[in-house]
């Protein structure tokens, strides 16, 4: 690009992002770098510099002097079509599905519908702080054109894949093997690797495919090198018996993935509560990571993930909204759940540890490490400012905070979707927040 016409910016702010994954449960460990009163440069899209030093003239200037600047939240689990379901009354997954998700996802099968839902989807990921999604659109191929399509306009980093369900499911969800292979195909031909798009081979869940849909997406896994891979497994207890029923031969849930090809780099696997340790080890020995998705596993009463278990075996863990499981689009809150379903284990996770599963550590689990999930000069410039404190309590719990860790943490979990100030996505302004009702606050 011609040097003249470069884009250039640069944002002033306290920074917060990660060298290397953080302790568990240690505030002080290493892995954090807070950079107060720091200097972002943005140039063409990219991160070139990170300074103390006030840079020249040449560079339009934003301070946020009293703000973090966190790399972009990359949600690893979240699901398009289910916005309309948020916070749906009264049921576990297997009667969740049936009587709130399917209905909604069949709304889907209207082109223009799958069209508009999916802008209003990516510019709420936006407003809540979130500019890279691992997703799940429906069984529809346009509505898998409909969210890369959008995802396209918005220069953003986006997986997502048509969803496979050829069983156990409403006949207007139901696709079947060989058209289900055609439509996949036709969509990793047109949008994978384009720009910062990529496909993921997209299996509901075992008890919707049957052997031969699943053995399909092996195939194409194997026919594909570099494709991601999303599913879900072992989130409820009804599930994981009824995939015991459907999979005699399979030793556990996970395993039936494994038998089908479906493990390896690049699968993100939602939820792993109810799994074993030798699930655990295949996890880690495939390179697959898990999708932690506390907001969803309590709203639905799911169960409690094993954090602790998950590292021990060296298992990947990022963090996901899982909407419309999950309660909001903001990690932030998602991150609050987080601690709180650590805790009723006895374990007290750090802000550090959560920050980073939705930073730098789900970038890791997707290989997109040289991408985003940092504030690193060539990385590119998906970039969040928020807000310390929006209220006087929020100022005065700030105000007191004992150390950056505290007033992270305390940030952390009274935090939402208004302390997002704005989110820039490839250099460019995707959101910015309308003022408030109150006068700003700043801590
Ligand atoms: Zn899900």
């Amino acid at each position: 690009m011609n040097k003249h016409s470069s884009t250039r910016l640069a944002l002033r702010g306290d920074l917060i992002d990660f060298t290397a994954p953080p302790a568990l449960e240690d505030p002080h460990s290493a892995g954090v770098r807070v950079r107060p009163d720091h200097w972002l440069l943005i140039e063409d899209q990219r991160i070139v510099a990170v300074q103390a030093e006030a840079p020249g003239p040449e560079w339009p200037q934003e301070d946020h002097r009293g703000r973090w600047i966190l790399p972009g939240f990359i949600d690893t689990h979240v699901h398009s079509a289910q916005i309309d379901v948020i916070g749906a009354w009264g049921t576990q997954l297997l009667d969740w599905l049936n009587t709130h998700t399917f209905p909604a996802e069949a709304r889907m099968a209207d082109e223009a519908h799958a069209q508009a839902l999916s802008a209003l989807f990516l510019d709420s990921l936006f407003s809540h702080g979130t500019t890279s999604a691992m997703v799940f659109p429906t069984v529809h191929k346009h509505s898998v054109d409909a969210l890369f399509a959008a995802a396209q306009a918005r220069q953003m980093r986006l997986i997502t894949g048509k969803v496979l369900m050829d069983r156990h499911a409403p006949d207007f969800l139901r696709d079947d093997v060989a058209q289900a292979e055609r439509d996949c195909t036709e969509l990793i031909t047109r949008w994978h690797g384009q720009g910062r798009l990529a496909y993921a081979v997209t299996p509901r869940f075992a008890p919707t495919s049957t052997d031969a849909q699943l053995a399909m997406a092996g195939a194409l896994m194997a026919a594909h090198p570099g494709l991601y891979m999303q599913t879900h497994v072992a989130e409820n207890r009804d599930e994981v018996r009824w995939v015991a029923e459907l999979f005699p031969e399979a030793r556990s849930y996970l395993d039936v993935y494994q038998r089908f090809g479906l493990l390896g780099p690049g699968a993100m696997l939602a939820h792993g509560i109810w799994l074993d340790d030798e699930d655990r080890a295949l996890l880690r020995s495939s390179g697959a990571a898990l999708a932690f998705c506390p907001s969803s596993n309590l709203f639905l009463g799911s169960g409690l993930f094993d954090w602790a278990a998950a590292q021990a075996a060296g298992t990947a863990v990022s963090m996901a909204s899982d909407v419309g499981g999950g309660t909001s689009l903001s990690l932030l809150r998602t991150l609050a759940d987080g601690y709180k379903v650590q805790a009723m284990a006895g374990r007290h996770v750090s802000a550090w540890a959560l920050l980073h599963a939705a930073t730098l550590g789900a970038a890791t689990a997707l290989g997109l490490a040289h991408e985003i999930g940092a504030l690193e000069p060539g990385l590119m410039a998906d970039v969040v400012v928020w807000d310390k404190a929006i209220t006087p309590l929020e100022a005065r719990r700030q105000a007191v905070a004992q150390d950056v860790h505290d007033a992270v943490f305390a940030w952390m979990t009274q935090g939402d979707d208004r302390h997002v100030v704005e989110t820039w996505v490839a250099g460019g302004l995707r959101y910015r927040r309308p003022s408030l009702a109150e006068p700003q606050l700043r801590a």
